[in-house]
Order: C-alpha cells, then structure tokens, then sequence
C-alpha cells in the first residue's frame, strides 16, 4: 500500500515537473521540492520493509516486535535485500509513472524532434540563388501583411543571415528569449536595424532559461519583455506568444494577460499569440479562439498528426485569428532516409507549398540556420503546389511511417468483404499509439459495428490495395490487438 501511495506521489507531483520540463517552464524556477518528495516517500517506505521485515515475529500473537528478541543476522540481510527491492521497484516505478503521465509528448517528440539531422537539400540548385519573396498575406485580425516564408529564429546566431532574409524580403521575423540563450534576439536585434519598421516581429513570454510560469508577478513578467526589447535593441514587438503552450490553465494565466494588457497600453507589444505543437495543440487552440484573447496561432502544421486540424482553421479564419505554421519539414528525416535522398533536394520546397496551399495559412515559419537556406526557402515563396510536390511528401510518409492510414483516404475499402471501416480502425488505433489516448480510442472502436476479428481468418484480399503501402491485414489485426476491450 505504501509503495502504491509512492507511485501516487510520483504520478501526480513528479508526473507534472516532467510535464513542466517537457512544456519548456522555466528550469531554474520549477518546483523541484516535487520530485524530492516521491524519492524520500520511496526511501521512508525501504525504511519501514527493513523494519518491519526485520523484527522478529512474536511467538504468542504473531505480530512484528523489534523488542522481543535479537534479529538474526540472517532475517537482517534478507530484510535489507527486501527493502533495497523496495527502492529499486519504486524508483524505476516512479519514473515510469511520471513517463506514462506524459506518454503524449512521445508521439509529438518522434515527429519533431531529429537532433544532428541536415535540414538543407544535399545540392542547391543555381535557380534558387537570389530568390526573392513573390506573396504577402494577410495575418488575421492584425491587417498585417507578411512574407509567406517567414524566418525561424531558433537556431539563429548569425546577423547576417537575417540581413540577407531581409534583402530578400521576408518581412515576418520570430524569435524568443530562450532560442540559444538569448543569443538568438540579440543576432535579430543587430539585423534588423534600420529596418525596423519594414518588418513584423514576434517573441515570447519567457526567459533564457525557459518560458515563464503561470504564477509569474506582473511585474516580472513585464521585466521579462522588456528585457527582450533591449536585446532586440527596439521599443516594442508586433506579436508576443505564450510560447508551446499545452494546457488552457497556461493559455489564460491570469498574470500573463495582466502583464499583456499593460505592456500594449505602453506600446510595447502590439498582439497577443500562442504557439502550440504539443500534445494538447487542439484543445488550446480551440480554448485560444473561444476566449477572444489571441490575434495569431502559431501551430504546428502536420497532416495527420491532430484530426481536428482542419476545423481549427476554419474556426480561426471565422473569428479573424491569423494563423502561423510552423514544424513543416516534419523534423526534416527525409535527409537521412537513403532512398529518397534524390527526391529530397525539393523535399522542403515541396512541404512548404503543401502547407501554403491551405489559405487559412498566412505564413509558415521555418529555422533559417544556415545561408544556404535564405535561397532555398525564400525561392519556394509564392509558388503553386504541384503533383509532383504531392507525391513526393506521400512518398515521405510512406517510407517514414510504413503503417500510416490517411484518415480522409477510404481507397481500400471496397477491396474487403466484411466491408470494414479500415480507415476508422486504423484511425483509432493512431489515437491510441500514437497520442496516447488508449482509453478513447477503446471506446471508439468498442462501437464501431464492425471490428478487425474477421481479419484474424481472412485471406486478406485487402493486401496490396493501400497506395500509400499500409500493409492493411497486419495493421488491422495490431490495431484488434491494442483496441479490444478485456474479455
Ligand atoms: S484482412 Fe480484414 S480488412 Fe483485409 S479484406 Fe480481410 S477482413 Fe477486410
Ligand atoms: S489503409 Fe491505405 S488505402 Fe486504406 S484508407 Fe488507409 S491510407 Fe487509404
């Protein structure tokens, strides 16, 4: 029982600083004392097994005594072998349960996370050089208009690669206090002078150590912002987000709307935003749009990756919010995939006409690292998406994701006699492997008329129909597998 409160502790408290830590919080100022408290639970609970495992019984009523006689060496060594068990099984099960708690962020780290991976094409082709912005769009409610390929300001560290971004016409610049340690606002803020009022600049409310906690005083907050002006030598941002938010408590921190309102009454921010890819994305930008707080999204733009995608954006178009994607080149492995290493010269070129393709977009933002990206990137501006573009990312998701169904798709389903929902079954089992949501994802298929039983003795005429190369009978009868009810 006690190691069971044990796993309780670790769920609940170390659970939510692993969450913290994921969300990107600040480090320095995270409430630690929650990870201490499970790991001296675990160490009080050894304590007890080793004293009550090791007094000895007494004879007339049995119950446990460390006064009744002498323990014997014997009983003293197995108690402590028992106790150091103890620990082991409930530190290992902490982490595990402080992990589980968080399984949603697994999904979102495979997909956009790839440290070390090259995000430029392998050879830049000499019509890319020079390559100039063609469209402006419109930013929502903020009646900007701003450069269709915008810069990501993430791994920024050379001013000149903004100048150059600049001369190329990109106008929309986004960066924030914890992109290189701050590093990255200061290589802004050295760029864009004299340019200044050319451009539309976005930071976030946070620290070089992280983004700021929901209790943050007002007035830190404020000290926070302004310390982001002096380091991008200006007197106001254009947009300021609440940065990879993944819980609505965040979203509507009540002193971080404090801090906004009177930072926009000095003139010092313009808009308020929110970025979001985390695993939550839906239901913060659904909350985003309701509250009528926030002019811009900034979110990550993957096919697939959030069902309800789609109705997000045609509720933001609805209520005037301008929306910013971002995450576009999926984490950017179609370089390191050696079959589509041909096809990966045009692969983010192609990415960000698809993402482009979709007017609720204003813009998308993507980390301009390196200078050969400046051509690379800017020479996709304003360019229609083409077939080609079309297969080459079907050709990506496929080798990327072998067993990927594209909900929307439905080609196989007239291959199967027992007319199953193929792309229904295979669509909750992505929620339930892939978001995390076992417990719905069960539910959903528990009622779907039909289910994936009959592909256990079906010689599977199926196989083979999937354009996209899902091998349909395997993934039915894994998805059978992780969605059935217990018996
Ligand atoms: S294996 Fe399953 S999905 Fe495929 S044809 Fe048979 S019943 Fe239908
Ligand atoms: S299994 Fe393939 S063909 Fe069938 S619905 Fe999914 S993506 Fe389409």
């Amino acid at each position: 029982m006690l190691l069971g409160g044990c796993l309780g502790l670790a769920w609940v408290l170390g659970g939510q600083v692993l969450h913290d830590l994921a969300e990107g919080l600040d480090r320095d100022r995270l409430p630690l004392w929650k990870v201490v408290v499970p790991l001296v639970a675990v160490l009080l609970t050894s304590v007890i097994a080793v004293r009550r495992w090791a007094a000895p019984v007494c004879t007339r009523c049995g119950t446990a005594s460390a006064s009744t006689r002498p323990v014997p060496d014997a009983a003293t060594r197995r108690a402590i072998l028992r106790s150091a068990t103890v620990a082991v099984v409930g530190t290992v099960g902490g982490f595990a349960a402080a992990v589980g708690r968080n399984r949603g962020w697994i999904a979102v780290g495979r997909t956009f996370i790839g440290p070390g991976i090259p995000t430029e094409a392998p050879e830049q082709e000499p019509a890319w050089q020079e390559a100039r912005i063609r469209r402006y769009r419109r930013l929502g409610r903020t009646d900007a208009m701003i450069s269709d390929i915008s810069v990501g300001c993430g791994q920024l560290q050379d001013p000149e690669i903004a100048r150059e971004a600049i001369a190329r016409g990109v106008t929309y610049f986004d960066t924030s206090p914890d992109y290189s340690t701050a590093a990255s606002e200061r290589a802004l803020g050295e760029a864009i002078q004299g340019h200044r009022h050319d451009l539309f600049l976005a930071t976030k409310f946070c620290r070089p150590n992280g983004h700021l906690l929901d209790e943050t005083p007002v007035p830190e907050v404020m000290a926070a912002v302004e310390a982001s002006l002096t380091r991008l030598r200006t007197d106001h941002v254009d947009l300021i987000h609440i940065h990879s938010c993944d819980r609505v408590e965040r979203l509507m921190a009540a002193n971080i709307h404090e801090a906004f309102d009177r930072l926009k009454e000095q003139g010092k921010v313009r808009f308020l935003g929110v970025s979001t890819h985390t695993p939550n994305l839906e239901r913060v930008a659904h909350a985003a749009i309701d509250s009528g707080r926030f002019d811009v999204m900034m979110l990550a733009y993957h096919f697939g990756m959030w069902p309800d995608f789609g109705n997000i954006l045609e509720k933001a178009k609805a209520h005037d919010v301008g929306i910013v994607a971002m995450k576009t080149l999926k984490g950017a492995k179609h370089t390191n995939l050696a079959s589509f290493r041909r096809e990966a010269d045009s692969y983010a070129q192609a990415a960000f006409r698809w993402v482009l393709s979709n007017p609720n977009v204003s813009s998308l933002v993507v980390s301009f690292a390196k200078p050969q990206h400046v051509d690379e990137y800017v020479a996709a501006s304003g360019t229609p998406l083409t077939t080609a573009d079309v297969r080459r990312l079907e050709h990506y998701d496929v080798l990327v994701r072998g067993d990927y169904c594209q909900p929307h798709c439905g080609v196989c389903l007239d291959s199967c006699p027992e007319s199953l929902p193929i792309n229904d079954v295979l669509r909750h089992r992505m929620y339930s492997k892939d978001y995390g949501r076992e417990r719905d994802a069960m539910g959903l298929y528990a009622a779907l008329e039909r289910n994936a039983s009959a592909c256990i003795t079906c010689p599977a005429p199926c196989q083979g129909q999937c354009p996209h190369g899902v091998p349909i009978r395997d993934a039915m009868l894994d998805a059978h597998r992780v969605l059935r009810l217990p018996a």
